[in-house]
């Protein structure tokens, strides 16, 4: 689907302002990111509430929760993430760190994924701030900004935590990922790991003598592409979603350091990607077990230190917001939108749900221009957003759906 120009629609300027600030500043996954949250505290502090840091164990990284408003009433946050992927190796056009507007569009990298909505963000809050004034909103409004979402949505845990410890509530929490301004209600589980065969090293003319372990590699990439096949052929199955069921999936083999040489070690990624019902650990834990009854026995008659060793680098529970569910029906209202989609990504709103909180994915750009060289947003998306932040902090406390809880 290609994107349509909406030169009439186009976002206020100081979201564009904003926005340039935000890319200008590199907070590639894994680098410091407390410049931008500098930037973020001394933009918002003059909006008045609190702020919290939380940071990593390295101190180099932060998230920030900022509580706005009114202390008490129905709690709305809004939150993104303030890491981008890296542009090394990605042939741009242009400077990826200096936002570039050409016709409708806004190139730069995090311009899609997702400064953009963290642009709007800042600007329809200051705004609000200017106009009708905070106190005017319903109840608290929660700012969230994250670190390390690229790579494992692991900077929001301690934001999260900090939300719990300060007693803080909220009846939706509308994460900002480049949706193109739909709804998502759901996205997939996710668990990525790295599994190492150990067998033991011999000249490959003795090949009996050792242990193989890469043809131990080998089995078990082939048990998780039967896996992949089973789930595809036989589900389960959640229609709801592009891909309508869960996808196992090996990649970066490496093993051995020179063809005459039995392989001691072999190395590979494995990745499972779930649908709501099935848990990627109840998948771990069958090719493990394939594993130990049927790879290691073999390798061990001829390696005593024969060994299969499964570590997890990522893990992320899945979102999955019933359709009807009233947190949905007001993001959809807001947004204008006609119904739920289920997104194919892993994001933070699996963890918000998990910790109680209601989330729904919604937010500008598409997901087709993340992560790519020349990633770019549209003015057209960016008003949109504006218009439906406004809108949705807009809404009195009696557009509230029935059901909805404090
Ligand atoms: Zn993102």
């Amino acid at each position: 689907m290609s994107d349509v120009p909406e030169t009439a629609h186009t976002p206020d300027e100081f979201t564009i302002n904003c926005l340039s600030d935000l890319v200008s500043m590199q907070t590639v996954t894994n680098t410091s990111n407390l410049g931008i949250i500098d930037y973020l505290e001394e933009r918002l502090a003059p909006l008045g509430g609190e702020m919290h840091r939380s940071y990593d164990e390295t101190g180099t990284k932060a998230n920030l929760l900022v509580r706005l408003g009114p202390r008490t009433g129905p709690g709305l946050m809004l939150s993104g993430h303030t890491d981008v992927v890296p542009v090394a190796g990605q042939q741009w056009s242009t400077d990826p760190w200096t936002l570039r507007r050409e016709a409708d569009r806004l190139y730069g990298r995090g311009a899609c994924d997702m400064k953009g909505y963290l642009a709007c963000m800042v600007t329809v809050v200051e705004t609000l701030a200017r106009t009708a004034g905070l106190e005017s909103l319903p109840g608290p409004l929660y700012l969230a900004f994250s670190y390390d979402e690229e790579i494992g949505t692991r900077g929001v845990q301690g934001l999260i935590a900090q939300f719990g410890e300060l007693g803080y509530s909220a009846e939706l929490c509308v994460v900002g990922e480049p949706t193109r301004m739909q709804v998502g209600a759901g996205h997939k589980s996710i668990l990525q790991g790295t599994c190492t065969v150990t067998g033991s090293e011999a000249h490959s003319s003795l090949e009996p003598e050792a242990a193989n372990a890469l043809y131990g590699a080998a089995r078990l990439i082939t048990r998780l592409e039967e896996m992949e096949i089973a789930r595809e052929a036989d589900g389960p199955f959640d229609r709801r979603y592009g891909v309508p069921h869960s996808t196992v999936h090996a990649a970066v083999v490496e093993a051995g350091v020179a063809l005459n040489i039995v392989p001691r070690t072999a190395r590979f990624g494995f990745e499972f990607r779930c649908i709501p019902g099935e848990d990627p650990r109840d998948l771990l834990g069958e090719v493990r077990g394939f594993g130990e009854r049927e790879v290691l026995p073999a390798l061990s008659r001829r390696a005593s230190a024969a060994d299969i060793d499964w570590t997890v680098d990522i893990e992320g529970p899945g979102l999955d917001m019933a359709d009807d569910d009233p947190a949905v029906a007001r993001v959809m209202a807001a947004a204008d939108a006609a119904a739920p989609v289920r997104m194919p990504y892993a994001t933070e709103a699996g963890r918000f749900q998990l910790a109680g909180i209601p989330a729904v994915l919604c937010g500008p750009g598409n997901i087709e221009q993340a992560h790519k060289p020349d990633e770019y947003i549209t003015l057209g998306d960016l008003a949109r957003c504006e218009r439906f932040l406004r809108t949705l902090l807009a809404a009195p406390p009696g557009a509230t759906p029935p059901g909805a809880t404090r």
